[in-house]
């Protein structure tokens, strides 16, 4: 078998090349022109980010559809590159735009290099396998179905296991591409949706529940960058919501990375609204003050929507008319990706992206702080108004804006 010469110029031995890498699937390709560039820019910009700390320096490479990440020669930070691959590769799986991770190993674009590397991948597996071959560059000498036959019987040779198409223990893909060929039995199912930034930034009302979360989550898929803001009762509660936030976004952190989170006391601007009367519409009435907060911190912030976790019905200040009393509060658009979610969709999705178990810890939220013995379902945007005229709402919200405490909850 012939040795082909390899074109890509970064290997000086490339019949030699055996080396462990990270092949991304992307999901929506479809966007064309400077979409996809933007797509592609950002992707690469998120996948360098979500690896940063892991001291592994890596190289990205943009293929047609597909992704590779290499680890940088001599970098793999005291790792050896296969475990170093591994690691990249646990990280990527949470990267928002990829569809699939497969831990590959590149080898020299010549039949008998990919043989090699199959062999060598299925050592030690038992029951039966399959070959899937394809080609990216239809030059390749051999097609994609006498590749897979070559493999196969070679496989079959060296450890006898058995040939089951329609339903391998271990599947081998083998991807021809234009300067090398990619092996790999092992895949993951990515997060999918569209890279962080993509969309531009929006700002999250957090509070220490379960559904704010994953209201985040659906909106960083669809490629917002968020940042945070979180209402304690403080000083007429304890700091325990603020360390419940703090989990949430860390958690949440691992989508995007560089996240950002800002605290506001809330409880004295609480005692505010329910002396000026508020009464039933206390509850309304505190949600279109974090709003209005909300819309002054995403000003600062240049974010340019608010995100909530409102789910149609689920309690007493999600009715429809609240809902449209909400809006009115603001002018910026309020995007609540969990509208039309139940709550039991809502909790699977938490405990996925792993931030129910925090989400249950025990708090004193601040909205069960002087709240009314009976909450208004219906609530008149006219009374509402009233009851802000009195405290000055809108420069009440720019105070507590500019009085946010921010914090940075980084990857631990
Ligand atoms: P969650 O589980 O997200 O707390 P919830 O079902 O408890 O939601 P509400 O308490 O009515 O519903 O809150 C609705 C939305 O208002 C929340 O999803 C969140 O976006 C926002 N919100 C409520 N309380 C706070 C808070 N203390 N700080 C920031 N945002 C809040
Ligand atoms: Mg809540």
């Amino acid at each position: 078998m012939s040795v082909l010469p390899v074109t890509s110029q970064a290997d000086p031995h490339p019949a030699a090349l055996h080396e462990p890498c990270v092949l991304l699937k992307l999901g929506e390709i479809v966007l064309k022109g400077r979409n996809r560039q933007q797509f592609e820019r950002l992707l690469h910009d998120n996948i360098r980010r979500s690896v940063r700390d892991l001291g592994i320096g890596i190289r990205v490479w943009q293929r047609e559809g597909v992704v590779v990440v290499r680890v940088a020669g001599g970098e793999a930070g005291g790792f050896g590159a296969e475990t170093a691959a591994d690691m990249i590769a646990e990280r990527l799986t949470r990267v928002m735009g990829v569809a699939r991770i497969c831990r590959a190993i590149r080898v020299a674009k010549d039949p008998q290099a990919a043989v090699e590397a199959a062999v060598h991948l299925v050592a030690g597996r038992t029951g039966a396998f399959a070959v899937r071959a394809r080609r990216r560059d239809k030059r390749f000498p051999v097609t994609s179905a006498e590749l897979a036959v070559m493999i196969g019987a070679r496989i079959q040779r060296e450890y006898g296991l058995p040939v089951n198409l329609k339903s391998p223990d271990t599947t081998v893909f083998v991807e021809v591409d234009q300067h090398e060929v990619f092996v790999f039995t092992q895949g993951w199912a990515g997060q999918g949706g569209l890279p962080v930034g993509m969309s531009g930034r929006a700002l999250v009302l957090m509070s220490g529940g379960i559904d704010s979360p994953v209201a985040s989550y659906r909106m960083m898929r669809r490629g917002l960058r968020c940042s945070y803001l979180h209402f304690s009762g403080m000083p007429l509660t304890g700091p325990e919501s603020v360390y419940k936030a703090y989990g949430l976004v860390r958690q949440l952190d691992r989508f995007q990375g560089d996240s950002r989170l800002f605290v506001v006391a809330f409880g004295n601007a609480q005692r505010r609204l329910a002396s000026s009367g508020a009464g039933r519409l206390q509850i309304v009435a505190q949600r279109r003050l974090m709003l209005k907060t909300g819309e002054a911190m995403a000003r600062r912030l240049r974010a340019t929507a608010l995100v909530t976790g409102d789910s149609l019905g689920q309690v007493s200040s999600q009715t429809l008319t609240n809902i449209t009393a909400l809006d009115d509060a603001v002018d910026l658009p309020i995007l609540r990706p969990l509208i039309g979610w139940d709550k039991t969709e809502i909790i699977s999705e938490a405990r996925r992206i792993e931030t129910l178990a925090i989400s249950e810890l025990p708090d004193q939220d601040c909205c069960s702080l002087l709240t009314p013995r009976q909450v208004e379902t219906r609530a008149r945007i006219e009374d509402l108004r009233r009851i802000e005229a009195r405290l000055d709402a809108d420069d009440l919200a720019e105070e507590l804006a500019a009085a946010a405490q921010e914090h940075v909850p980084g990857r631990g």
